[in-house]
């Protein structure tokens, strides 16, 4: 399970992964920034139409909350593709220069090295966080639907595995809050490919309404087992972010005017 951390700035940390001492490993809220409606309050970023100075100024409380260097925080842009990029110096130190646009295009970042810290943003899609203790190495990966459905979280894995020589049997995992089968409501053209990815393993139901309703964080689940993560070695949140959007922001309840949390993960 996620657990919650009540605070100034609250924020969900992951025990699975920071139990064994690597990683500190994180998703905000939407609580405790500066930032006004619809972006209240701390929306992490950059190209929703908030104001850049308050996504500036939630970025350092986050940071101050968890004892970062707002620094080392590496961005990438999302693109709903599935590539993964190794994080490296020229990713990070966006967050206090005159332009804060992440640099590269990327749904996914890796790292083996200590103190850099990987983000990826979320509104409704899925964030799944690997550890492989062994090495160690960390990724953060952004999987949509779209991504979900291309296998982002089996690339996430295949990459630590091609980069670092991880073993997928020592690689933990967890898939954070997300837009949950309760709120996912689809069409045919999204529920034909996530029904694909795995037959038979109730991806996609029909509810009483006669809608069809899609279980994202189930399918990442299915592929990180595909590619021989253990059933122990994953932990889903099971929050849905449509549901709670007193908590989260949720580009789906919200109809699109909101701000985004954000996911992170370092190694310490
Ligand atoms: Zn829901």
């Amino acid at each position: 399970m996620f657990a919650f951390v009540p605070g100034d700035v609250p924020y969900y940390r992951i025990p699975l992964l920071e139990d064994t001492g690597l990683v500190q490993a994180v998703f905000t809220t939407r609580l405790g920034g500066v930032s006004p409606a619809p972006y209240a309050s701390l929306n992490l970023s950059w190209n929703r139409g908030d104001d850049p100075s308050h996504t500036q100024a939630n970025y350092l409380r986050i940071c101050q909350a968890l004892g970062w260097d707002p620094q080392q925080v590496a961005q990438c842009h999302a693109v709903h593709g599935t590539q993964v990029l190794e994080a490296s110096e020229a990713d990070t130190g966006r967050i206090l220069a005159p332009d804060h646009s992440p640099a590269r295009e990327g749904d996914g970042f890796m790292t083996h090295r200590k103190g850099l810290i990987l983000r990826q943003t979320f509104a409704d899609c899925v964030p799944i966080f690997l550890l492989d203790p062994a090495y160690p190495a960390i990724a953060m990966l952004h999987a949509g639907w779209r991504g979900t459905v291309a296998g982002m979280a089996a690339q996430g894995v295949r990459a630590l595995v091609q980069r670092y020589g991880s073993r997928p049997e020592n690689i933990l995992a967890a898939i954070g809050p997300s837009i949950h089968s309760c709120c996912f409501a689809i069409r045919e053209d999204v529920a034909g490919p996530l029904e694909r990815a795995f037959p038979g393993e109730g991806l996609v139901r029909q509810e009483k309404d006669g809608r069809l309703y899609g279980d994202l964080q189930r399918c990442n689940f299915l592929y990180l087992r595909a590619q021989g993560v253990l059933p122990h070695h994953i932990v889903s949140s099971g929050l849905c972010t449509a549901c709670h959007t007193e908590t989260f922001f949720s580009h789906r309840a919200e109809q699109g005017r909101c701000g985004t949390m954000a996911g992170m993960i370092t190694l310490i």
